[in-house]
């Protein structure tokens, strides 16, 4: 099985892998050459050789917080960058004026500098902003203009739809479409001028009405809107599409492999007659950049669809994008996954370049994995009852100690305090104990009627006890368990192994604890797809998604920092809510449990 630290783990190869290295291979790159910034033809030409030996990207739109299926593209272009001595360009994909926003600017980088990338490299900031693009991208279309390759379209929207066919007919020309290149040129520059309204007019590639692929058949490539940009702000009302920006942009920043997922397959032959006719007409340089498509990650037991994950939000079924429940990635970082996981995971379950889901569990595997190696043990008793030890001298106390990580003995041992009141799981005494119950369980009778001794079970690092009975309220509820201890059967003490017991417990000095608030966090929704054959998806959140509890800690717990991350014992790993946390008094919450619970 792979370590985490994943720059050192072995590759698995794929496809993408291998389109890399062959071209690599095959000498297409020789004569890359870097402008030093984003740029047309002139700002790369005769400048130095390009440093990175490939170049990829990072473009999202900044209109939403990015989810786990982010995760997968970032992991992918930015360790393919890594891997092959290249670079990863963060760019924001803001061609649209519209449903932008600065917060989600800041928090994508916060989130891909959090998965460990950076895109500083030569001593060159790779982030770049589309919308830097709008001169160099209208200077395109004036070109393609000029040179017969697009044209302005005067129909109506309502024409445009009717004459662009269906999947089993062809499109119908516009009667725009021969008009001499200098009227759409002008018209172009009146559009550009603002001077129609939007939706008026539209500028249209010429390509072919009768292509068996839609895209191809003049796909609109400017069109008008009256709208201000939350960077460029009026200077524009007139927008390009993305199918027309996002080539040109990957190819003025020189990207060598512009890798995105496969609903765009059918933009691929567009793609490359818009940079094809570019690098004619002398505006780009070769080699251009090249498209290859993966499967986008599909997750079960959550949804990634931006659409739906506003929905949990403004509705209020979780407490905003935050919520360690939701599969966004500073929820994720708030439940205390971590960026080596999603690496992991990344890295495990590679590209296809089929559709297919991939379970949940698997991520909750990569994060256990990576939490079982790093998070120091700690104990937590979550659901308290008491346990006196009526033997033990009332006042008294002394100090077990504890490993913090029993597969790192490096890592030492710290001392529990033991006194006569413990805290233990009400879970671990049964009044009458079920078929292999091997914990605390008072003395009585067995169903033969046979008398059946008080059980001997070990206090985890301490004393073996034998259970003699228990208090209850007025209403039957158990409300301390009583115990007897061995004084000579402490842990790590000579002869102390000489007592056999088939249970091992946890525990916590009562007097000793710190009482902190505790909360289980587990899947969003409880079915694999949620929504799935037109069922309503809110109906299938998961109503345990998230228990809150007032839990006994041991000490040590007390001042720990925000984001810290533990093991409790027996219970799963936990960190420390980075948001909810005060100095002295620390909100835990799971992130994963120490086992699959939801595998059948
Ligand atoms: P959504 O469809 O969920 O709103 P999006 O594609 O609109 O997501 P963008 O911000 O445009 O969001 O995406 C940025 C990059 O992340 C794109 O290159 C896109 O291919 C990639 N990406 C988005 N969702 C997934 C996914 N589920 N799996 C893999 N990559 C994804
Ligand atoms: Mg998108």
């Amino acid at each position: 099985m792979n370590k985490p630290s994943d720059a050192a783990a072995a590759h698995v190869t794929n496809f993408i892998r291998n389109a890399i290295e062959t071209d690599l291979a095959s000498g297409k790159y020789a004569s890359r050459t870097w402008g030093g910034s984003p740029g047309l033809a002139a700002t790369h030409a005769g400048a130095q050789a390009d440093p990175a030996k490939i170049r990829t990207r990072f473009p999202p739109e900044p209109n939403g917080y990015l989810h786990f299926g982010h995760a997968k593209s970032i992991c992918l272009n930015f360790g393919l960058a890594r891997d092959y001595g290249g670079v990863c360009h963060m760019r924001f994909d803001d061609t649209n004026p519209e449903k932008e926003e600065q917060e989600y600017v800041d928090s994508i980088l916060d989130a891909v500098r959090w998965l460990g990338f950076g895109w500083s490299a030569n001593g060159t900031e790779h982030l770049y902003h589309a919308s830097d693009y709008f001169d160099a991208m209208y200077l395109a279309a004036e070109y393609l203009v000029n040179s017969g390759h697009a044209y302005v379209d005067e129909q109506s929207a309502e024409e445009l739809r009717a004459t662009r066919g269906t999947l089993t007919e062809h499109g119908q020309n516009s009667a725009w479409r021969d008009r001499p290149a200098a009227e759409s040129l002008a018209r172009l520059r009146e559009m550009r001028a603002g001077r129609h309204a939007d939706g008026s007019m539209v500028l249209r590639a010429k390509i072919d009405m009768r292509s068996p692929n839609i895209n191809l058949r003049d796909p609109a490539i400017y069109r008008i809107k009256k709208a201000t940009h939350h960077r460029s702000g009026d200077t524009w009302c007139i927008y390009p599409m993305y199918a027309y920006a996002h080539p040109i942009e990957d190819a003025l920043e020189q990207i060598t492999h512009s890798i995105c997922t496969l609903e765009f397959e059918d933009q691929r032959p567009f793609y490359d007659w818009l940079l094809e006719r570019l690098a004619e007409g002398g505006l780009l340089l070769r080699p251009l950049p090249r498209q290859i498509e993966f499967a986008r990650l599909n997750l079960s037991y959550v949804v990634l669809s931006k659409r739906k994950l506003i929905q949990l939000v403004n509705e209020g079924h979780v407490e905003g994008w935050d919520d360690p429940r939701m599969p966004t990635l500073v929820g994720a970082r708030r439940r205390g996954y971590t960026p080596e996981g999603f690496r992991l995971f990344a890295e495990r379950i590679g590209v296809s370049k089929s559709d297919s889901w991939i379970d949940y569990g698997q991520l909750e595997e990569c994060m256990r994995e990576h939490l079982n190696e790093v998070a120091p043990r700690r104990i937590a008793v979550l659901d308290p009852l008491k346990l006196i030890i009526d033997n033990y001298p009332e006042g008294a106390e002394e100090e077990c100690l504890a490993p913090n990580h029993p597969q790192k003995p490096e890592l030492g041992k710290r001392p529990v305090p033991f006194s006569r009141e413990l805290w233990i799981e009400r879970e671990d005494f049964m009044e009458t104990p079920a078929k292999a119950y091997f914990r605390l369980s008072p003395p009585g009778a067995t169903p033969a009627g046979e008398p059946r001794a008080g059980s001997r079970v070990r206090l985890r690092y301490g004393y073996v006890v034998e259970c003699t009975g228990c208090d209850k309220d007025a209403a039957g509820r158990v409300t301390a368990v009583r115990c007897t201890y061995f004084a000579d059967s402490k842990s790590g003490t000579p002869g102390s192994d000489g007592y056999k017991v088939k249970g091992n417990v946890h525990w916590i000095s009562a007097k000793h604890a710190c009482q902190c608030e505790v909360r289980l966090y587990d899947r969003l929704f409880r079915v694999p797809h949620p929504g799935a054959g037109d069922r309503d998806f809110l109906l299938e959140l998961n109503p345990e998604a998230k228990k809150v509890l007032g839990a006994q800690l041991e000490p040590a717990l007390k001042n720990v920092q925000p984001e810290e991350r533990f093991q409790f014992e027996r219970h799963g790993y936990f960190v420390a809510d980075r948001i909810d946390s005060k100095p002295g008094a620390p909100v835990f919450n799971r992130a994963v449990t120490l086992k699959d619970i939801w595998q059948k």
